[in-house]
């Protein structure tokens, strides 16, 4: 007998597992705190490496829907000194393994392939239970609960279903981003438009940095990092968009203007994105009936492999599910035992050190996904 499968979280983690069962005739539920699929913006550009993400991919059977979102061009990567000096510029020759999507739509091509009425919208979980031989309570904030056979965490950084299998908590990374977007960047901010090029672009020095993709319709979105404690940004009115850009900005004293315009110019209020991460290694004794997926199980600080992971964690959960009918322990700890070592190898390729890096570095560091 299969048992139902019982999911919270509709990321990108959740709803690749939601579709892998779904192939293999598997009910599940994805319960997810946000009222709808549109809540939120999803920003980014993630790209899908050969060896992880495109797996997952594969395993959805979405490959051709996958193909007709990848931008062409972004898989461009640049690095810059912070005077604007072109220190590396390659083009995308089509050739690199790691095509860029943009989030939304990735989630979208998910939530279009699964069953209507699969994902329950405005269901934040509060708390979980343990009743014994393998069920599990699940209580929302809006008062209702479910039990359930087999539960599985996709719920991210925070996740409410992680406390029932390890005490490990995520802790901050001394590295904050600021996001930012500067839209129409061609027209409206042609010097910084040309800077960047057509992909990806770093620039890094003494402990900041800052990180831009280009995306559809030209939209320049930036990351700006800073090495500080988490409390240097009590100083900093973020309620106050222009001054907070300010202040982020002198930061950035004395590099290219058409750099610090991606703080600058924000046609956004500047996002603060404090990093945390789980200790590296984590894992947990197998616990009847309860799994973690994605930054669930293992959050870094961001590394261009998270989300990547995310849907490889959950295509590799739902076929454990579906190749052990009737064994949901077995296919768990065969689950749990690969996903361990995936974690921590990932968890070994390091993000960018601001501080550290020389452009060699810099350039493994954005060309390492290239790599057998
Ligand atoms: C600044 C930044 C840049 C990044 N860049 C990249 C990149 O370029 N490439 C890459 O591969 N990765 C990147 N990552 C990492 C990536 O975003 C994550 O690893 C990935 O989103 C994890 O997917 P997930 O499905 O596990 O969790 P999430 O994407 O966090 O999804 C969790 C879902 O659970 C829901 N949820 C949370 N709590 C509850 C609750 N209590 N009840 C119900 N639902 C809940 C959330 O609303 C969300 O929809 C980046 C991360 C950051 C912070």
């Amino acid at each position: 007998m299969t048992t139902d499968v019982t999911i919270i979280g509709a990321g990108l983690g959740g709803l690749t597992l939601a579709r892998v069962l779904h192939l293999h005739g598997i009910p599940a539920t994805v319960y997810e705190a946000e009222p709808s699929p549109t809540a939120r913006s999803q920003g980014g550009l993630l790209d899908i490496h050969d060896y992880n993400g495109q797996l997952a991919i594969h395993a959805a059977d979405l490959t051709d829907e996958f193909r007709a979102i990848v931008l062409d061009g972004r898989q461009a990567m640049r690095i810059l000194d912070t005077d604007g000096t072109v220190l590396f510029d390659k083009s995308d020759d089509g050739t690199g393994g790691r095509p860029e999507v943009q989030r939304g739509e990735l989630r979208q091509i998910l939530l279009d392939s699964l069953p209507p009425g699969t994902v329950r919208w405005g269901r934040k979980v509060t708390r979980t239970r343990a009743l014994g031989e393998g069920r599990h309570e699940v209580v929302f904030a809006d008062g209702r609960s479910v039990v359930t056979g087999l539960l599985v965490g996709a719920d991210g950084a925070w996740s409410r279903v992680r406390p029932l299998l390890t005490a490990a908590e995520p802790a901050y990374t001394g590295r904050s981003v600021v996001e930012t977007y500067l839209y129409d960047a061609a027209t409206r901010h042609p010097a910084t438009a040309k800077a960047v090029g057509a992909g990806s672009t770093m620039v890094s020095a003494r402990s900041r940095e800052i990180f831009v993709h280009r995306e559809r319709d030209d939209t320049l979105h930036a990351y700006a990092g800073l090495s500080v404690p988490q409390d240097w940004f009590a100083a900093v009115d973020l309620f106050d968009p222009a001054a907070a850009a300010a202040r982020i900005a002198a930061e950035f004293a004395g590099w290219a203007p058409e750099l610090t315009a991606l703080i600058t110019a924000t046609d956004t209020a500047p996002a603060l994105r404090p990093l945390y991460a789980l200790p590296a290694g984590t894992r947990w004794d197998r616990v009847l009936g309860v799994t973690l997926l994605g930054d669930a199980a293992h959050l870094t600080a961001p590394n261009g492999e998270g989300a990547n992971l995310a849907m490889l964690d959950g295509a590799e959960l739902g076929r454990a599910l579906a190749a052990r009918p009737g064994d949901t322990e077995a296919a768990l700890a065969a689950y749990e035992q690969a996903m361990f070592e995936r974690a921590l190898q990932s968890a070994g390729i390091p993000g960018i050190d601001p501080g550290e890096s020389t452009v060699h570095d810099l350039v493994a560091a954005f060309t390492r996904h290239e790599q057998p």
